[in-house]
């Protein structure tokens, strides 16, 4: 498979964006709490600050994308423009796909701060993809941090990176602890 033309399926929180280290700063405030009382290392779920149930997340949630720009305040993974840049000079199509639109009545908040963000960011990408079935969208190679949509790709024999972060130690290789192995990866990928 040539890098030329290889579609890359791209996450955007725990991949581009450092959705938890925003969300820290945030729930410290929701919660009116000291920052340094919420635990570094996260599951999905949260709960280790104390969220208990799905309405609770919800709740945290709408207050961060609504009230405190989430989607447009989050910083960038380091190495995410660079190593994104560099594939897509190499011809490869970057093909961005999040799942931001979960909660709804807020779509036009979400996507607009995305947008802003990858701008911001100077992220290169062809396609932007809100959807929660990512093998929907057909790309050659995902990079994605949740456990759930790792497995599910790899279920269907999609050849996917896992993007390490505290909520996804258990999962196996192919995984990448900085955007530089990514750039490997990928490469090793298209050579095989
Ligand atoms: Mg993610």
């Amino acid at each position: 498979m040539p890098l030329n033309g290889l579609i890359l399926g791209v996450d955007l929180d725990g991949v581009c964006a450092d959705f938890y280290t925003r969300m820290r700063e945030i729930a410290a405030e929701w919660f009116e709490c000291d920052i340094d009382d919420l635990p570094l290392d996260v599951s999905y779920s949260l709960e280790e600050w104390g969220i208990n149930s799905p309405e609770e997340y919800e709740s945290l949630h709408r207050f961060a994308v609504t009230r405190r720009d989430l989607f447009r305040t989050s910083p960038m993974i380091p190495g995410a423009r660079r190593y994104l840049r560099q594939l897509s000079d190499e011809g490869v199509r970057i093909r961005i796909i999040t799942h931001r639109l979960f909660i709804h009545f807020f779509h036009h908040t979400a996507v607009s701060q995305t947008i802003d963000w990858l701008d911001h960011h100077g992220v290169p990408y062809w396609d932007l993809c809100f959807m929660k079935d990512k093998e929907q969208v057909g790309a050659d190679v995902y990079i994605d941090d949740s456990p759930d949509n790792v497995a599910r790709l790899r279920a269907q024999g999609l050849f996917t990176i896992c993007f390490g972060n505290s909520t996804n130690r258990h999962v196996a290789a192919p995984r990448a602890d900085s955007w530089s192995e990514v750039y490997d990866l990928v490469h090793q990928h298209a050579e095989a």
